[in-house]
């Protein structure tokens, strides 16, 4: 007999194609008439469709959003709404835009709204980072969560396929961590599983077909449930790794995500048995960290961390950090098996083969 703890989503989701077109109604379910619209500044155009859309309940909008929420753009979209009178926020975008949402909500109260565009899942968690003065701190306020998200298959068709394959590896490392999560939630490892499947099939057919509205769609399915992994179960080792490269190294924050998670699972792997399981069910091959590793070179997703602007000599330090902050993982965590696995990450080499010495307790991979 098994015992966990699950905790349900409070966000309405609608999901399909052309969706968008109701987000007036969506507005004015939540009792509201003077949307703010918040953007980065190359989503203007989406962001100028669903104003058309809002009519006379969109007041304005707010193109400034930024990756990693820096608190001097929040202060000014928060004075600007407070200017127009906006009653709640509308984003349009992915993890950046969204997270200016969220922000403005811890600050204002006010109720928000989303279409997502890509598949980071910032819309389905809890989740706000904030970035202030160079340094990234990330909290979970039940608060923030959104009120309203409408995946609209449509507005992703936009998404260059390079940044499609490493936004998918991105939600495939949230239902990866889900799988093996602390507590675990069997609704998370079911969505998870679904999700991984979701992804697997859609990524390839996308690079292939950018038009592939099929495939786009498939794709959105799985980063609407990785999300949602992503907001109901903690995460570990993975996510911490990329916390801290992103934070100190400003390197990217989805490309950091797709090197690192074959990595990642690599290490866990000797410590979760049923994750990699079925890790391997959505990618049969050489064992799942491999799969995965393979799988990214296909899709065209970086291998190395050091081509995405992070210094070698930068290692030593990102090691520290990681391990400085306790925090859960399948495996316990220390530091020089951090290191060897960021200088792999950082040279673009293959996962350490998951042989595992059985007579090592800490089920450390053979060398
Ligand atoms: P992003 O929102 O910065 O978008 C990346 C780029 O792609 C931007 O230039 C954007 O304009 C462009 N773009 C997005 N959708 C497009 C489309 N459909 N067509 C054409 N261009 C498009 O990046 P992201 O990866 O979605 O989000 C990253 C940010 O989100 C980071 O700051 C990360 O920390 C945060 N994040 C937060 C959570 C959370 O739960 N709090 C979860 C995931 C990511």
């Amino acid at each position: 007999m098994r015992s966990f703890v699950h905790r349900g989503q409070i966000t309405k989701v609608v999901f399909g194609t052309g969706t968008r077109k109701g987000i007036a109604d969506e507005v004015r379910a939540l009792g509201c008439d003077r949307a703010l619209v918040v953007c980065t500044p190359g989503q203007t155009q989406q962001a100028g469709e669903v104003s058309e859309l809002l009519g006379p309940l969109g007041v304005a909008t707010f193109d400034q959003a930024t990756a990693h929420t820096p608190i001097a753009v929040t202060n000014k979209a928060v004075d600007f709404a407070r200017a127009v009178g906006a009653d709640c926020v509308v984003a349009v975008g992915g993890g950046s835009p969204i997270g200016l949402g969220k922000a403005m909500t811890s600050r204002t109260g006010l109720p928000h709204l989303a279409l997502p565009t890509t598949y980071a899942g910032s819309e389905m968690t809890p989740i706000l980072g904030e970035t202030h003065e160079g340094t990234k701190t990330t909290r979970r306020l039940p608060q923030v969560l959104l009120k309203t998200v409408v995946y609209d298959v449509d507005l992703t068709l936009t998404l260059p396929p390079d940044v499609a394959a490493v936004s998918g590896l991105n939600a495939m490392a949230h239902a990866v961590e889900a799988l093996y999560a602390q507590g675990q939630d069997p609704l998370a490892f079911l969505m998870a599983g679904e999700a991984l499947d979701a992804l697997a099939a859609a990524l390839p057919a996308i690079v292939r077909d950018p038009a592939d509205q099929e495939a786009r769609g498939t794709a959105l399915y799985g980063a609407w449930l990785a999300g949602t992994c992503l907001g109901t179960v903690g995460m570990a080792l993975h996510h911490k790794v990329c916390h801290v490269l992103g934070g100190t190294f400003d390197l990217p924050h989805a490309k950091t995500h797709a090197v690192v998670l074959p990595h990642v699972i690599a290490y866990n792997a000797p410590a979760a048995s049923p994750a990699m399981a079925r890790i391997g069910k959505a990618l049969p091959g050489p064992g799942p960290a491999r799969a995965i590793f393979e799988f990214a070179g296909r899709i065209g997703a970086p291998s190395a961390l050091r081509d995405l602007g992070m210094p070698a000599s930068g290692i030593r330090e990102a090691a520290d950090l990681i391990v400085r902050d306790g925090y859960w993982n399948p495996r316990p965590v220390d530091q020089d098996a951090v290191r060897v696995l960021l200088e792999r990450a950082w040279a673009g080499e293959p996962p350490l083969s998951a042989s595992v010495d059985p007579s090592d307790p800490t089920g450390a991979p053979r060398a």
